[in-house]
């Protein structure tokens, strides 16, 4: 007898029709044999329209009861979903994240899992049940609710993968599995069968949401096997994996795109030890996440520094920097926001050359200036205008021949 997991997003259980096929299908998995553990996220656009609804009720609503009230959207699904079940002929009971042991720490709304009690899933899964835990949300040491950052659920459903050491976990969602770029983006994106932890997990933090990138990074530390794979058929999805040897053979896995990017430009800024750390140090303090970083060669004594971050990050950054910027004597502070970021990702990548000069070269023939450029061992990123980027992902697909089949090193 297996252990499963299987977690269920928004658009999963987005209607009670949706949720009814969802308890059968889940009582389908326990009739085959198996103990079944469900993670659920709350149905689609809850999530949003709880922080809608705090915003109409603060400009800046406190992080604590904001994780009070968004633990509710899943607390509906639990709920919903264990009635379906148990009106379908089988057994189920739902969980909030505390009650199923999950213990995180004090950061409200982006809280990290310390660890995982899974003693009250275990009593009922003994007893035949199937238990239902609610996605994306656990409590402190001391009893407070907290939220895992947005597309928690996925986090909570690999953390109990690990603490149960199930022998599956499956992540259902709206799409047959992780494509080679997103596929409403992309028309021709391709369903990749297999890819590795390192790979999903560039494609994940540099834009592609099918999985939080958080979770990636937890199944990779602690080696938790995945599928990503569709609610809506029972067709095989795409196994995030270890990396084996015969994957470096691909040059290019896939492409991801991040909107709502913004460009900061700090002009003239004196070239002397300390001016970068007063600039970075005073953003980190202020908790603002950066992304690419570009500074120029000094030719005068003085040179830029450029930045991306969030465009929501974008006006607290300038307020931020104004004070900085005269303390160390910089000219001028430009901002702009309208960007987006395209990153090509791949293992193969390491070891093969010429991916930034086709990437460059396709860009160009089409007309697409691009404004910054960064690299990691496995990813080559630019940030261009958010007007061009549904042409360069496409522009980019086409060709590195992802629609085909993968790139592989000649
Ligand atoms: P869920 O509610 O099931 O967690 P999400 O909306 O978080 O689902 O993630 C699924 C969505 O991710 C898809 O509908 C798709 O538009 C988007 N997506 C982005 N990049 C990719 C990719 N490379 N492969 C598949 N889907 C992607
Ligand atoms: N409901 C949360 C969100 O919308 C968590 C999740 O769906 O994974 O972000
Ligand atoms: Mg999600």
């Amino acid at each position: 007898m297996s252990l499963i997991v299987q977690k269920y997003g928004g658009s999963s259980v987005g209607n009670p029709e949706r949720i009814r096929r969802v308890a059968e299908r889940v009582i389908a998995t326990q009739r085959g044999g198996d103990r079944v553990v469900v993670v659920v996220s709350a149905m689609s656009g809850v999530t949003d329209s709880l922080i809608n609804l705090a915003r109409e009720v603060s400009a800046s609503p406190t992080e604590r009861e904001l994780d009070v009230l968004l633990a509710t959207g899943e607390q509906t699904t639990i709920a919903l979903l264990a009635m379906a079940i148990n009106s379908g002929g089988a057994r189920a009971v739902s969980l909030t994240g505390a009650q199923a042991g999950i213990v995180t720490d004090g950061v409200h709304t982006k809280a990290r899992i310390a660890n995982i009690t899974p003693t009250e899933m275990q009593r009922f899964l003994n007893d035949g049940q199937i238990v239902i835990v609610a996605g994306f949300q656990g409590q402190t040491m001391e009893g407070q609710i907290t939220t895992l950052g947005r597309g928690g659920s996925d986090l909570t459903a690999i953390a109990i993968a690990s603490a149960l050491d199930a022998d599956l976990c499956q992540i259902y969602t709206d799409v047959d599995g992780v494509f080679t770029c997103d596929p409403r983006l992309v028309p021709s994106a391709r369903k990749l069968d297999e890819l590795s932890y390192e790979e999903m997990l560039e494609m994940a933090s540099s834009g592609s949401k099918v999985m939080q990138s958080r979770s990636v990074e937890f199944a990779k530390k602690f080696g938790v096997p995945f599928e990503v794979r569709s609610s809506f058929h029972h067709l095989p999805g795409t196994r995030v994996i270890e990396e084996t040897m015969s994957m470096e053979n691909v040059v290019i896995r896939g492409l991801s795109v991040e909107r709502n990017q913004a460009k900061v430009t700090i002009d003239g800024v004196p070239d002397r030890p300390g001016a970068a750390a007063a600039i970075f140090g005073a953003l980190e303090r202020a908790n603002i996440v950066i992304d690419v970083i570009v500074q120029n060669v000094s030719r005068t004594g003085a040179t830029d520094i450029s930045f991306t971050l969030n465009k929501d990050d974008l006006d607290h950054a300038r307020r931020t920097l104004e004070p900085v910027v005269k303390e160390i004597g910089a000219r001028a502070l430009l901002a702009k926001s309208g960007s987006a970021k395209l990153s090509v990702v791949g293992i193969g990548m390491r070891s093969h050359s010429g991916v930034a000069a086709k990437l460059f070269a396709c860009l160009g023939a089409a007309g697409i200036n691009i404004e910054m450029i960064s690299t990691s061992e496995i990813k080559i990123a630019v940030i261009i205008d958010e007007a061009d980027i549904a042409r360069a992902a496409n522009v980019a697909h086409d060709a590195f021949g992802l629609a085909s089949g993968p790139m592989l090193a000649s």
